[in-house]
């Protein structure tokens, strides 16, 4: 059937699948700061060349410059700044590279979930994808020692499934949809879960700027001073409405040594202003929920 043959009660519950809820935007943040600030990389290496079952050393070459140079890069910065952050990473990347997974969580940081294999939820079998978050979640718990309690699905994309799954594993919150700047409380079926969201948006990821690739027409399209205005204007506005400043970055996209600069800045830009509260995702998840604004 098109989709301009639908009654009502189909469009209508596509829609009302997974919405968002009431904001869980506080009042003010954690010790009366104005804004908060939720720095994260996605560790994914290795895994982008794999999951489209590629097998191209030079591609999976890239993924190993983000594990051997973009990570210790981008630690070096954060506690340069004494700043935490949350990783996220792939099941696969993690057992690629464990030590790299026992830094991060040893220097302070938090490690969420993002797929077995960075694999695209949609195009996966229900069952199949409830057993690869379950066992992705275990995988990191015994190689991190932590349970892992949020989640940014692979590349963004959220299948029919996705929330029933987080709901099982008991997470405390997602980070892969993009209804509103702030915190909200994720909606399945017109019941609110208690699921936390912590929105992204393609604005606020470095990828979409600079991702290249050889065999296709992408290509970078914006320098690196530009995104670095463009996250600092993302946070400034954020800052002016006491809401939440989240931003997605990649260390095989901006570890390398033009680029660490937006990171350095921004966290500088950043720090020039008071009252800001830079917390991992979990901390700033746990502390909306606890404090919406209702
Ligand atoms: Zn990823």
């Amino acid at each position: 059937m098109e989709p301009w043959e639908w009654d009502e009660a189909t469009w209508r519950g596509k829609v009302e699948k997974v919405r968002a809820g009431r904001s869980l935007k506080p009042k003010t943040w954690k010790n009366g700061a104005r804004c908060a600030v939720a720095l994260s990389f996605d560790a994914d290496h290795e895994t982008n060349e794999l999951r489209d079952g590629g097998e191209s050393i030079g591609r999976l070459s890239w993924g190993q410059y983000g594990t051997r140079v973009g990570v210790p890069r981008i630690l070096e910065t954060l506690k340069a700044a004494d700043v935490p952050a949350t990783f996220f990473v792939p099941a696969v990347a993690a057992l690629l590279h464990p030590d790299e997974q026992k830094r991060v969580i040893a220097e302070g940081h938090e490690i969420g979930l993002h797929g077995w294999i960075h694999e695209v939820n949609t195009r996966v079998p229900p069952e199949k994808e409830r057993e690869l978050h379950l066992r992705a979640a275990d995988t990191l718990e015994k190689i991190t020692g932590v349970r892992a309690v949020g989640m940014r699905t692979p590349s963004w994309d959220f299948s029919a499934v996705t929330l029933e799954i987080e709901r099982e594993l008991g997470l405390v919150y997602d980070s892969s949809l993009m209804a509103d700047d702030d915190p909200y409380e994720l909606v399945e079926n017109g019941e609110p879960t208690g699921m936390v969201e912590l929105p992204v948006e393609w604005i606020r990821d470095d990828a979409v700027y600079f991702n290249m690739n050889r065999f296709t027409d992408l290509r970078p399209y914006t320098a690196p001073p530009a995104v670095l205005d463009i996250f600092k204007r993302e946070f400034d506005r954020a800052y002016k409405e006491g809401g939440l400043f989240l931003l997605t970055m990649h260390p095989h996209v901006s570890g390398y040594r033009s680029r660490i600069f937006i990171l350095e800045e921004l966290i500088q830009h950043i720090k020039s202003h008071d009252d800001v509260w830079f917390g991992t995702h979990a901390d700033i998840a746990r502390f909306a929920k606890d404090n919406a604004d209702v």
